[in-house]
């Protein structure tokens, strides 16, 4: 706690290597793709920055525990565990696995839509739990604080409801319109950044007062958390379960994707606090969905790797080190000048594009150019989140401007050292020199949805 960085809680005893490309063959690996990491295979990444979601490394307690997986279809002794510790973690009365985040979406959220004209409000919905909403015939709304979209000034709690704007909605929109509120923690689209847990006790007076169902869409309720105890003076001699239970005693619903706080490579969480109701009715519904309640589309090894996972994401010295790592790469790049949104959140550092290649204009995507050079430079693979990635009007067809052009690195689970992030550093220091040289991008093809995973482009000459 007193040295400024720590090393990692843990020794290295499986290693995967990775490989090392030329400049020259990442110039003609990167064209192939169609200038879209995405298309990138990854045995020519170095450094795999694209996402945080079941990318980490197992402990070996996990690599131990799939070898107990119970296969069977119905009552699986893996599940039994996997239910145990979710209880215990969340005082939860039901829970229920499922394949992933989305899978737990898919499953419960259609069961609180009973009619059209319904309302999702949440500080920001994830790309696919808005999908959910939608495909539910809901309408999602966001209410974040406008702090959020000041990259450049400390606040503590990014995350938070904007509580005006959230009572307004109820009241503009009707309370019987409103089919959930859903905190996110942490903030995913906004940066990772946290909420705080005074934000979240006013949420949950509002949801009273109005009688409106809460959820936490808690991917990252860990190392929420740990922010809550590092932010908020009256948490700092809490354990970080203790903070988790009075987050869960909050809410009526937590869906997870447990590829992230759950350290496992798949899976997924359904837990109902107490609504028997609800819980027949995800439990019928997942049937044809994501499988039968006692496995949801897991193996039972899966289920064994989780219970685990769960557990040890839970440990402070583990997430005093996974912040850390963040907060490591944040400071080198802010210290050469870099603007990121700070400060950094709990898995990823946003590096402010708009900022870093302001010649270069939103519909030629200048996250992506970044990116791109970031690739060319040393082999690490960041993601755009921009407006490359936000689309096109369904009516108009016109290119969306994205409020912020960020380019996110993303860093996996105890996967990757000190070393990896200097490297990473180097290289967006070193395309940062030379910004002024960056292009931006036009379409070779552009299929009409989701455009950003199979797009192929070329740098505009
Ligand atoms: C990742 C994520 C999801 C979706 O989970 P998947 O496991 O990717 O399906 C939902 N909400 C948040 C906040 C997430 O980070």
């Amino acid at each position: 706690m007193d040295r400024k960085y720590v090393a990692p809680p843990y020794r290295i005893k499986m290693v995967e290597p990775i490989k090392m490309t030329t400049k020259e063959e990442r110039i003609s690996l990167l064209k192939e793709s169609g200038y879209n990491p995405f298309s990138l295979r990854s045995e020519d990444v170095y450094i795999d920055l694209l996402t945080d979601s079941g990318t980490g490394a197992m402990s070996h307690f996990q690599w131990a525990a799939l070898m107990m997986g119970d296969e069977a279809y119905a009552g699986s002794r893996s599940f039994y565990r996997l239910e145990k510790v979710a209880k215990e973690i969340t005082n939860y009365k039901y829970i229920i696995p499922a394949h992933q985040g989305r899978g737990a979406e898919q499953v419960v959220l259609p069961q609180l839509v009973d009619r059209d004209g319904l309302y999702f409000i949440s500080n920001m919905h994830f790309d696919t739990t808005r999908a959910h909403v939608e495909l539910a015939g809901a309408r999602a709304l966001d209410c974040v604080i406008d702090e959020c979209f000041d990259t450049e000034n400390y606040h503590p709690f990014k995350g938070n409801f904007h509580l005006e704007n959230l009572v307004r909605i109820i009241e503009e929109k009707g309370k019987e319109n409103i089919a959930g509120i859903i905190m996110t923690i942490t903030n995913n689209s906004a940066g990772g950044q946290p909420v705080s847990m005074e934000n979240m006790h006013e949420v949950k007076k509002i949801a009273v007062k109005y009688g409106i169902t809460l959820l936490i869409d808690g991917a990252r309720y860990a190392e929420n958390a740990y922010f809550v105890k590092q932010r908020e003076d009256r948490y700092k001699n809490k354990s970080i379960r203790e903070i988790a239970l009075e987050v869960f005693d909050l809410a009526d619903i937590f869906l997870m994707s447990a590829k992230k706080d759950g350290i496992s490579n798949i899976g997924g969480l359904i837990c109902i606090k107490e609504d028997t109701d609800l819980y027949n009715k995800c439990r019928t519904y997942i049937v044809p969905m994501e499988g039968f309640p006692t496995y949801g589309g897991l193996t039972g090894r899966d289920m064994e790797a989780l219970a685990v996972g769960l557990n040890e994401a839970l440990e402070e010295d583990y997430l005093e080190h996974r912040l850390d790592q963040v907060r490591y790469l944040g400071d080198k790049l802010r210290d050469a000048g870099i603007p990121i949104q700070y400060p950094t959140g709990g898995h990823a550092v946003f590096v402010d594009c708009k900022k870093f290649a302001p010649h270069i204009p939103f519909d030629q995507f200048p996250a992506q150019a970044v990116g791109n050079a970031v690739y060319l430079e040393a082999g690490v693979r960041p993601v755009e989140i921009g407006s490359f990635l936000l689309g096109r009007d369904p009516d108009t067809h016109k290119n969306l401007e994205s409020p912020l052009e960020l380019m996110r690195l993303t860093i996996p689970r105890r996967t990757y050292t000190y070393a990896h992030l200097d490297v990473v550093a180097d290289a967006v220091i070193e395309v940062y020199k030379n910004r002024d040289s960056l292009v931006g991008l036009e379409f070779d093809y552009e299929p009409p949805v989701l455009r950003h995973f199979t797009a192929r482009l070329r740098p505009i000459k």
